[in-house]
């Protein structure tokens, strides 16, 4: 069975049993700031499971993307060397939110895995729950029953597990529960008839290896630990497609499924290295090939390689791919953008933002190895000229904290490292090296730790109503509270009933503002999203959460981010209008006193395309166009509007569209009535900030007022140094004219001078041992005029020995010059000359036999430097 007919057969099957198959949720995750990447088929429901939001429907299924590299799971480096985990992989789910539980899950799971698929049951194990004492949770018997009528064997078949592998939880905090794991046995049965599965399971055995994963979710647990029941429990499952894949195909390993084989061919036929060959290229071949499928769906989902956060994972991502190729495989130029046409070939059908992405991602793609080659050619070389210092110091060990440098800053992998000293005979001192990066890591966690008490519930609600598209001020309640401890620093967060307060969201700040009832005042310092949580950040906690608060949001910061945020949408529209359809968002910044926008495209913008672009959208300013809101849309429907589709939106949502004339956006941001008000916009900077990507930073409104006035007042100041009453421009170009005249005769000057000095001194020529010896101390500010005169004496005489001294900011130059002549017949060197007067100045110098200077502190030295020159030549026997 093809990959794309079992996917195609999974849903049926759960659709037949009540299900909604909804769409995967995008790979990169937005608004939550415990998570970067989605990780499990789960993430998109949780604010499902932490009862911040409703289902809309009970029963669903799906196939999500998952990436796994980073926090809780993090399987990179298993790929490639392993055949079964995968960075990006699809999670086949069914979920029951309150609905159905473990009996429905357990016999729906047997029902497609035996009867529908056609498993031998004799190949499958179950594992279940054995209990905990410390948390008080018994053993899950009701899954053991369960699993008891399904296998003819249940004796063998059933095992039990620990907390680690058989009970799941959210955080620290949340929702948990025991899970159910399905195993599959894939050995040959030689190979079973010698050791039975059983003993396999949980083992990291390639051929016996879990599938699926039931997890049951009945309890909470509380900061303090203890769980307590949930009211309404829900089913949450997880099944490895690639892995089920191979089991259906009957194949041993995930890369050898039809999900994999045609990219691995096309690697095979640019590389010229074929799959089986050795292990040494198949690893690479692997990493390359699920590689390429992460780093491609990750830049459809909008998150580009980058040099921090989630765009810094990718980055790692592609360049260890880029490694691989490097070094088991001997690619030293960019091929992996030439997968992707392969990828979209292979997944497009399902995923069609691969189809519609194609060139831009093997664009970005392109970009990334090409600089990351330069990197590791670099790299290359610090390494290389290390191992001749080590060399020289008798050394064999690198130091932990250079390699760790390399590897930090340069992005230079650490195994490279280790293979080019082994080659050399030395090593790496990696415990030094490990201690480096573990440094580095607990840094990040206490940036990073946080540590929030429990919710403490003041009254119950379905979230939170948010009334700041008409309001700036509301009468609210407190619903629930807690305090939170992030670097140490306490605060409080609150949620309540209503909100006129904007939660920061699609790259506009959060509003602040204050709560207040009589005496009492709090500001509010942020406004923030966890998940669907609206948070308010207040230093501390009213004396009184129960009663009624007026909440009151700063109104002129408040307006001043609406300028912005509609004029980013404005600047989106003519980015579009003057450089094309191909101009897409990338990324947003919206704050009271300034705007970015980031957007797609791959040349800088010409000054001409900028000014095109401001006065298209101050225009559209001028027009006062007013602003035309809809709620409640579904994405569909919002598309035909011509809306440019953003990125985050999950199954289920309806959307804002929000237009100005024609700029039709998805958003749920806050803007003007009308354009007019924006005043003006001011686009103050464009930049590159990423392959593909370029920034547009803007001013508007009272902001761009002060900064024209400041560059009004620049050019004021200009022209009154100037005391030009006509054209700034005309002035300041009249004045580089008659710099460079002046330049021009000043050279010339120098010129005649150096003419000069050359008669004068030739003319106090001595005859020293029949040597024509030229000598004396000059005045000029520039070594060039010594070395001008030294060239002129050379080229016309012979038979002549020239040593001149000048004093120039208080340091002294000296220069000696001998004939070709008296070099080659003579001996004399210009050098042995330098070497033996330079100590009268201080200094030290050197050159060549027929020239040589030094330069040094004490110019008072020069008269006894040039006495001990004439000496020299004296004493010399010709
Ligand atoms: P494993 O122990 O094999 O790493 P897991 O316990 O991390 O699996 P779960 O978190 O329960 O797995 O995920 C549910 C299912 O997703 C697994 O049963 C497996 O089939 C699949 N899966 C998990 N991690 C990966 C991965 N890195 N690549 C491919 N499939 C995976
Ligand atoms: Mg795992």
């Amino acid at each position: 069975m093809k990959a794309q007919e079992l996917r195609q057969l999974f849903f049926e099957f759960f659709s037949s049993k009540g299900h909604v198959i909804v769409p995967s949720a995008p790979m990169v995750v937005k608004n939550d700031p415990t998570l970067m990447f989605t990780n499990a088929g789960m993430n998109q429901f949780k604010d499902i499971f932490l009862g911040n939001n409703q289902p809309v429907n009970k029963r669903v299924a799906n196939s999500q993307k998952c990436l796994r590299v980073s926090g809780k799971h993090n399987d990179l480096e298993e790929v490639g060397h392993d055949t079964y985990h995968h960075t990006m992989f699809e999670m086949l789910g069914n979920w029951s939110f309150g609905d159905y539980f473990k009996k429905e899950a357990i016999e729906w799971g047997w029902e497609l895995l035996v009867k529908r698929l056609g498993i031998p049951e004799d190949r499958l194990y179950a594992t279940i729950f054995e209990g905990s004492r410390e948390d008080n949770v018994p053993r899950d018997n009701e899954a053991f029953e369960l699993w008891q009528k399904c296998f003819t064997n249940p004796e063998s078949r059933i095992i039990e597990g620990s907390k680690k592998d058989n009970f799941w939880e959210m955080g620290e905090t949340g929702p948990c529960g025991p899970c159910s794991e399905i195993h599959v046995d894939i050995r040959d049965d030689e190979e079973r008839k010698k050791i039975p599965g059983r003993d396999l399971v949980n083992k990291g055995h390639p051929h016996v290896i879990e599938i699926w994963n039931l997890v049951f979710i009945q309890y909470n647990r509380k900061s303090d630990g203890v769980l307590e029941q949930l009211p309404s429990k829900h089913v949450d499952t997880g099944m490895g497609f690639e892995r089920l894949c191979m089991v259906i195909q009957g194949k041993k390993s995930n890369y050898e499924t039809d999900i994999f084989q045609s990219v691995i061919k096309e690697i095979s036929a640019i590389t010229g290295k074929p799959y089986g060959a050795n292990e040494k290229w198949d690893v690479a071949l692997r990493v390359i090939a699920d590689h390429l499928r992460a780093v491609s769906f990750s830049i459809a989902d909008g998150q580009l390689p980058s040099n921090n956060k989630a765009g810094y994972v990718i980055r790692r991502i592609l360049r260890r791919a880029v490694r691989y190729g490097y070094n088991n495989l001997g690619m030293e130029e960019p091929f992996i953008y030439r997968l992707v046409p392969a990828l979209a070939q292979a997944m497009g059908n399902q995923y069609p933002e691969l189809q519609t992405g194609r060139d831009q991602i093997a664009r970005i793609i392109f970009e990334e190895e090409t600089a990351f080659l330069k990197t590791l050619g670099k790299g290359l070389k610090m390494i290389e000229k290390m191992i001749v210092d080590l060399r020289k110091e008798k050394k064999n060990i690198l130091s932990g904290k250079t390699a760790f440098e390399m590897y930090d800053t340069f992005g230079f992998p650490i195994d490279l490292t280790q293979l080019i000293l082994r080659e050399n005979d030395m090593h790496l001192d990696l415990k030094g090296f490990e201690d480096e990066m573990k440094n580095q890591k607990d840094r990040s966690r206490e940036d990073a730790a946080t540590e929030a008490a429990d919710w403490i519930i003041v009254m119950e609600t379905d979230g939170t109503e948010f009334t700041g598209y008409e309001k700036s001020e509301d009468d609210v309640r407190i619903t629930k509270y807690r305090t939170v401890k992030i670097k140490g620093k306490e605060s409080c967060q609150l949620v309540f009933n209503k909100t006129p307060f904007y939660a920061e969201s699609g790259g506009q700040v959060g509003d602040t503002g204050i709560i207040t009832s009589g005496n009492e005042r709090i500001d509010i310092i942020d406004t923030v999203k966890e998940n669907n949580l609206v948070i308010h950040i207040a230093r501390r906690l009213p004396s009184d959460p129960t009663i009624i608060f007026r909440a009151v949001v700063d109104l002129e910061k408040r307006q001043m981010t609406a300028n912005n945020h509609t004029a980013t949408h404005l600047i989106h529209f003519a980015l579009r209008s003057v450089l094309g359809n191909h101009v897409e968002q990338k990324g947003s910044l919206v704050t009271p006193d300034r705007l970015r926008f980031d957007f797609s495209h791959f040349s800088k913008l010409s000054k001409e395309e900028l000014s095109r672009i401001e006065e298209m959208v101050n225009k559209m300013v001028r027009e006062d166009h007013r602003s035309k809101i809809a709620v409640g849309v579904p994405m569909e429907k919002a598309k035909s509007m011509g809306a440019m589709a953003l990125f985050g939106e999950k199954y289920g949502d309806t959307v804002r569209v929000v237009e100005f004339g024609k700029s039709v956006e998805l958003c749920g941001g806050i803007h003007v009535e009308s354009t007019g008000r924006i005043g003006i916009v001011k686009i103050v900077s464009e930049g590159a900030i990423a392959a593909g990507v370029r920034r547009i930073e803007a001013v508007t409104a009272g902001k761009a007022e002060e900064y024209i006035n400041e560059k009004l007042k620049t050019l004021d100041e200009v022209a009154s140094l100037l005391k030009s009453s006509g054209s700034i421009t005309e002035s300041v170009e009249k004045l580089l004219s008659e710099n460079s005249s002046l330049k021009k005769s000043i050279e010339k000057l120098q010129a005649q001078s150096v003419n000069e000095l050359l008669k004068d001194l030739t003319s106090k020529a001595l005859i020293i041992n029949n040597i024509k010896y030229i000598s004396g101390q000059i005045e000029t500010d520039s070594a060039d005029v010594l070395k001008n005169l030294a060239y002129q004496i050379r080229s016309s005489s012979e038979n002549t020995v020239l040593v001149i001294g000048s004093e120039s900011g208080g340091k002294a130059n000296i220069l000696v010059m001998i004939s070709d002549d008296l070099v080659k017949d003579k001996n004399l060197n210009a050098v042995a000359i330098i070497k033996e007067i330079a100590g009268d100045i201080n200094g030290g110098g050197g050159g060549q036999p027929f020239l040589a200077t030094a330069g040094g502190k004490n110019p008072a030295g020069i008269s006894s430097a040039l006495k001990k020159a004439e000496q020299y030549i004296r004493r010399y026997e010709v």
